[in-house]
């Protein structure tokens, strides 16, 4: 099995193996030392000694493999990519031409496009990948349609936030939708 290297948002070296995403943890001239990002989490122990491109070594892990969470790094690694070298692209444009290059099968096969407002939308839809609520309103059919997608932790974050950012976008939108209004709150000095 081969290992793939990508970017952690903040720009440093990620490996992906075998469904588990690795961080550099040292080196030397020989070789590469990379810990489990569960580490912090999970008090994951899983490590990875790497030397000319080979994989040396490759510890046990405490927890199940995660290949949508790798599908996803790499997806915000094609949208930088194509962003960083299309400065001329819509945001909409560099979001389409990133997701028209994920598998089928890790973009969840999803359904078509609704064509007017009266859709139901499939209960897997209504969810985080990991089970949770994210649809947490829904006006219904027949009317002016409305949808407010969250986590409850991420409610519960904001109940705790002094402060609100709020943006409505048009451009962005879904093309049956009028507009796109999102409220980001700070947590650990971070958006
Ligand atoms: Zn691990």
């Amino acid at each position: 099995m081969t290992f793939q290297m990508l970017k952690t948002e903040k720009g440093k070296d990620m490996l992906c193996y075998d469904g588990y995403i690795f961080l550099k943890e040292k080196e030397n001239d020989t070789k590469s030392i990379w810990k489990c990002n569960q580490y912090y989490k999970n008090k994951c122990r899983g490590r990875l000694h790497l030397s000319e491109g080979k994989i040396l070594k490759n510890t046990d892990h405490n927890h199940v493999p995660n290949s949508s969470e790798i599908q996803v790094k790499k997806t915000l690694n094609k949208l930088k990519d194509i962003a960083s070298n299309n400065s001329d692209m819509s945001t909409q444009s560099v979001i389409g031409s990133a997701l028209n290059r994920i598998p089928i099968e890790s973009s969840g096969q999803l359904p078509n496009n609704p064509t007017d407002l009266n859709f139901i939308i499939p209960d897997e839809m209504t969810k985080t990948i990991d089970g949770n609520l994210f649809l947490q309103y829904d006006s219904g059919i027949n009317t002016e349609r409305i949808l407010i997608f969250s986590t409850t932790r991420l409610l519960y974050l904001m109940t705790q936030c002094d402060n609100w950012f709020c943006d409505g976008t048009f451009s962005s939108a879904p093309s049956l939708f009028y507009q796109l209004y999102t409220i980001h709150a700070v947590q650990y000095s971070n958006v």
